[in-house]
């Protein structure tokens, strides 16, 4: 089963303005259940205003959005439903904090699903957990934490709903390198755990690399490419297709290397010019 399809899916801003831009051209896709893909492109292509459209936040100016099957903006669906199954991760997350206390935050999502008491605090102590934050810390005000710790009651507030698909736009962006594979490890722990979708955008190929199983990459409003990281990466062509210059792939060959797949080295020439 499909866990998110789309149909047609087109989006236009500024619609009747001198500032028409479409940056979802047409784009059928399909996100089987359990995958976990890299969201890959140039700034601009389109993966922002794309995964907004997964939860319900942004709505088509074409074409449909199904999640597990359902269409998302058919008459009568549900879309509080469809955002506490689809939690969506902003960049720098953490700017939305707001409450007294890291636990306070991490509670806001499952008490507007209507959570029992109960069940608030067992999601809230299972998410702090899942994202590595200690008990101590749940009392404190999130503003008492470091950079990293807030990342954390950030996403562990989405976490705190189960979502079965989660998207994460660049969750790792700002922070040191330790800080980054632990984000990223924790998430990958999540999917499998839960055996949910995960959506993660991320300029990092090493990162795409090593933690998904599928990537997609768009470019200029289109998906230009969509297969397994063995797919697209281990063939120097698509690489080349996709743009990706001669640090992005050294970090793909890191990432290759990380995950046991065979690199061949011989196969990624990178042209001079
Ligand atoms: P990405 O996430 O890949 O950087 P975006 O989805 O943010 O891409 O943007 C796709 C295109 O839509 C870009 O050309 C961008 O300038 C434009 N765009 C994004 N948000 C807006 C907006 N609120 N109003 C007008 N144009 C926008």
């Amino acid at each position: 089963m499909n866990s998110i399809k789309t149909e047609n899916l087109t989006y236009t801003y500024g619609v009747g303005t001198p500032f028409v831009k479409t940056a979802i051209d047409h784009v059928d896709l399909e996100i089987a259940e359990g995958e976990f893909v890299g969201l890959i492109g140039h700034t601009g292509s389109g993966k922002s205003t794309l995964i907004k459209h997964f939860n319900g936040l942004m709505k088509p100016t074409e074409g449909r959005v199904f999640i597990d099957g359902e269409d998302i903006w058919a008459e009568g669906a549900d879309r509080k439903k469809i955002r506490f199954k689809v939690g969506l991760v902003f960049q720098y997350p953490e700017y939305q904090l707001f409450e007294e206390t890291v636990y306070k935050d991490i509670a806001f999502g499952p008490k507007n699903i209507g959570y029992s008491e109960q069940e608030i605090d067992e999601s809230v102590r299972e998410a702090a957990e899942m994202v590595g934050l200690t008990p101590d810390l749940l009392e404190k005000s999130p503003f008492e934490l470091s950079g990293g710790q807030k990342r954390r009651v950030a996403i562990a507030g989405v976490l705190a709903m189960r979502p079965r698909i989660l998207i994460l736009d660049e969750p790792a962006a700002g922070l040191d390198p330790r800080g980054r594979d632990e984000i990223l490890a924790r998430v990958r722990e999540y999917h499998q755990q839960k055996k949910s979708t995960v959506v993660l955008v991320s300029h990092s190929m090493e990162d795409v690399t090593r933690y998904a199983t599928r990537v997609l990459c768009m470019r200029d409003a289109k998906i230009a490419m969509y297969g397994t990281v063995d797919e697209i990466f281990s063939h120097s062509e698509h690489l080349a297709e996709i743009g990706l210059g001669a640090p992005q792939i050294t970090d793909v060959m890191i990432g290759l290397r990380a995950r046991g797949i065979p690199v061949d080295t011989g196969i990624y020439t990178v042209d001079a010019a």
